[in-house]
């Protein structure tokens, strides 16, 4: 019995070998039809006997190529018409727009072999690709993915490329950067003027450049790096000096995976992580003595480490290298640097040399940053290798455009039960990274095909994406979300689950809906709603903005709030005021009320915690106290100190100035930073389970929702994950989309979804 049978397959299905793939099987089985590119994803019609179509249909589920991933599938018969062969059709551009486009993949093993294979056509050439791996997102200008649509039409394919293009039994079939020495991109290397290099080979003049100390700027797949030679302390400074990034870890990247184990531990989670083709920057735990500067990390005892990823990065290491730093090129709060001319002007003064190619970068791609937490990847900035793949949630929303904070900030489109993030657009204070978030909504139109007219942005009205939000046009509506509830959400849907939960938001600081700035938050939440059942004690911030620099403002103010007007005595005894003059100061602004602000934000009570604990009174960028703080506690035992919940009008209240009278009790009778620093920890985690208990107790909840920049802290997520878990609830934290203020705008986006549909004012 002859059957013909249609399928319509989508997710990640286009520009990573699929039709090759579907080509081989179906020849392998016998099968007549065709297989094509849709708008919509792939449609694949097959004609052959009832047995042959189960076998390759269960075969296709099987044996999918390693990047490709079907989210849906849907299968229907339809006429026989007595087809004889097999074959692949020209991509259709109609259709609706529902197409996945792939993100950027490692070089594959079969690729990396052919690149060191002395006989191979392509040996040592630094832009070898197949339909595994290579450039994808970061080389788009429009769908459908075919070469005319991509930075690689300026190259059309010689003879031999082209054959490769159009053998379906080849590794290039329908590769479309495929390309070779002959026909394809080539390296060049400029000074930092600009001049080109008369070298006969730039790529080895750039090593030599390294070697020497140079900053050297290497065009990568979604943007420039700068990279300097990691064993040297001279060149890590060089470079640290002329980026203005005093001690904000620098990334490493390490020859392959057994360099990676000798600097730091590595768990078998890890090694995946580090090895996937996604290929993150992964934070791992430094081991002691590791050959790389002290300076690329300071104070910390994490590495953040990644594999090489593209050919000319393979090359590199080839030449002799164990590990170079490689930091995105840009200048601080300003995006990545993806065109060469634009290279050369905004790196002006920092790199003193540029190996460049002219396969164009269109689209910019940060690296990505993932951390394991109880062998489960976390994504800490979700980017290079994980955009544009989309979240899958739980249940389909109207389409929402939310545009997500103003530190860290990502783009999100929802579209039926998709959940598109763009790629990490970072902290919007300058006007390069404010058109970088124009960009970005852009790219995101372009990728889901449609241009919602519902848009979601903080609650903040100060922000430049709520003020973006409401300059844009043709917007029928505009839904704010307040920051905490977003970072629920965004967890929520992280993990595909709907209904009321427990929300426990750790943060930074968010706009709170009083007008205050919270940051530790108790929530009863679903995802249209909220109430705030208990948060952090609200303490003042001594001078606004310059608390969040000087720590040490805010650790005055713990012994204030705890030991009244004796705190000038503690705060002499454990030296944290770093001039006289501020003692009456910092009385005469709390006292008065002048520019203090009031908190709720854990990551301010992490700051002045340093403080008191002598870490550190000053921060050279956001979360630096709190990042030591991790690192100092990190595997030292401790008993928790002690906290005290109040309940009044605005709900439960953690107040912590018991801890802060044991704290200065402990350390002034020599106890030692580190123990105090975990027993700091450990408190937190002891008194998010009784806060979470309570909320139990008077909802019958039972599922606890971790989120907010704070669960950053490996050592607090941990704590937190083995408290709750203790106590019986089903405890959800972040994997996909990160903890931390890029993860909002998912949580914007299903918040606002979800109203919509359920009908509510908004
Ligand atoms: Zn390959
Ligand atoms: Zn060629
Ligand atoms: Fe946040």
């Amino acid at each position: 019995m002859i059957k013909r049978v249609r399928c319509h397959f989508s997710g990640v299905v286009q520009g990573v070998g699929f039709r090759p793939f579907i080509y081989r099987m179906a020849v392998l089985h016998d099968l007549a039809g065709f297989v094509q590119n849709r708008r919509d994803g792939v449609v694949v019609e097959i004609e052959g006997s009832d047995p042959s179509i189960e076998a390759f249909l269960s075969d296709v589920r099987k044996l999918l190529p390693p990047i490709a991933d079907v989210t849906r599938l849907v299968t229907e018969e339809s006429p026989v018409r007595g087809d004889v062969e097999f074959h692949i059709t020209e991509s259709e551009a109609e259709g609706t727009a529902d197409l996945h486009i792939t993100p950027d993949a490692a070089t594959c093993n079969d690729c990396l072999g052919e690149l060191f294979d002395p006989t191979d056509r392509r040996h040592r050439y630094p832009f070898i690709n197949c339909t595994n791996c290579g450039p994808r997102l970061t080389i788009i200008k429009t769908v459908p993915y075919d070469r005319v649509n991509r930075s690689m039409a300026c190259f059309p394919l010689c003879p031999e490329c082209l054959k490769e293009y159009n053998d379906p039994m080849d590794r290039r079939f329908h590769a479309e950067p495929n390309a070779c020495p002959a026909c394809g991109p080539r390296l060049s290397l400029l000074d930092g003027e600009g001049r080109l290099s008369e070298s006969p080979d730039p790529l080895e003049s750039a090593c030599d450049k390294l070697r020497e100390g140079a900053v050297v700027a290497l065009k990568g797949l979604g943007g420039f790096h700068l990279s300097v030679d990691a064993g040297s302390d001279a060149a890590v400074k060089r470079l640290r000096s002329r980026k203005y990034r005093e001690e904000k870890p620098l990334a490493i990247m390490v020859k392959d995976a057994d360099f990676a184990g000798r600097i730091a531990e590595m768990k078998e989670a890890e090694m995946r992580l580090l090895e996937s083709f996604q290929r993150p920057i992964v934070i791992l735990k430094k081991k002691e003595g590791a050959p790389v500067s002290e300076e690329i990390a300071p104070g910390m005892d994490t590495l953040g480490i990644m594999l090489p990823y593209t050919p000319l990065q393979h090359l590199i290491f080839d030449r002799g290298f164990t590990a170079l730093v490689m930091t995105s090129a840009n200048q601080k709060d300003e995006p990545i640097c993806i065109g060469n001319r634009e290279a050369l002007v905004r790196l002006h003064g920092i790199a003193d040399f540029f190996l460049v190619h002219n396969r164009d970068i269109l689209v910019r791609c940060d690296d990505s940053i993932a951390m394991t937490v109880a062998e489960t990847p976390v994504l800490l900035r979700r980017s290079r290798g994980y955009v544009p793949k989309p979240i899958v949630l739980r249940e389909p929303y109207p389409e929402i455009l939310a545009l997500g904070p103003h530190m860290k900030t990502t783009v999100c489109i929802l579209k039926k039960n998709l959940a598109f993030l763009s790629p990490h657009v970072g902290d919007l204070e300058t006007p390069q990274a404010r058109d970088f978030l124009e960009e970005s909504t852009d790219l995101m139109y372009k990728i889901t095909g449609c241009r919602p007219s519902r848009v979601a942005c903080d609650l903040h009205p100060g922000y430049h994406t709520t003020k973006t939000a409401h300059g844009m046009e043709g917007v029928e509506s505009i839904i704010t979300v307040q920051h905490h509830h977003a970072h629920i959400v965004s967890c929520m849907a992280d993990n595909g689950i709907t209904g009321r939960v427990i929300g426990i938001s750790m943060d930074g600081t968010g706009y709170g809906s009083d007008g205050h700035a919270w940051g530790g938050e108790f929530l009863i939440a679903d995802e249209c709603n909220f109430t705030r059942q208990g948060h952090l004690s609200y303490f003042p911030l001594p001078g606004g903005t310059a608390a969040i620099r000087e720590p040490w403002r805010i650790g005055a103010v713990l012994l204030k709030e705890t030991f009244g007007d004796q705190w000038r005595d503690y705060a002499r005894k454990l030296r944290i005021i770093p001039e006289e003059r501020y003692y009456p100061l910092i009385d005469a602004i709390t006292h008065r009320e002048i520019n203090s602000p009031l908190t709720s934000s854990l990551g301010r009570l992490f700051d002045g915690f340093a403080s008191l604990l002598g870490i550190r009174g000053e921060v050279s960028f956001e979360g630096q106290a709190a990042m030591e703080m991790e690192a100092a506690a990190s595997g030292c035992p401790a008993e928790p100190l002690p906290f005290l919940i109040r309940t009044g009008e605005e709900g439960d209240l953690l107040d912590f100035t018991p801890a802060v009278r044991r704290l200065v009790e402990l350390r002034l009778t020599g106890s030692p930073t580190k123990s105090l620093a975990a027993a700091f920890h450990l408190c937190l985690a002891k008194a998010f389970r009784e806060m979470a208990e309570r909320i139990r107790m008077a909802t019958g909840l039972n599922r606890s929702v971790l989120s907010g920049g704070c669960f950053q802290n490996r050592l607090l997520l941990e704590g937190c994950l083995e408290e709750l878990r203790d106590a019986g609830f089903d405890v959800f934290m972040h994997r996909q989309v990160p903890p931390n203020d890029g993860g909002i705008s998912l949580g914007q986006a299903v918040s606002a979804g979800a109203r919509v549909k359920a009908g509510l004012p908004l």
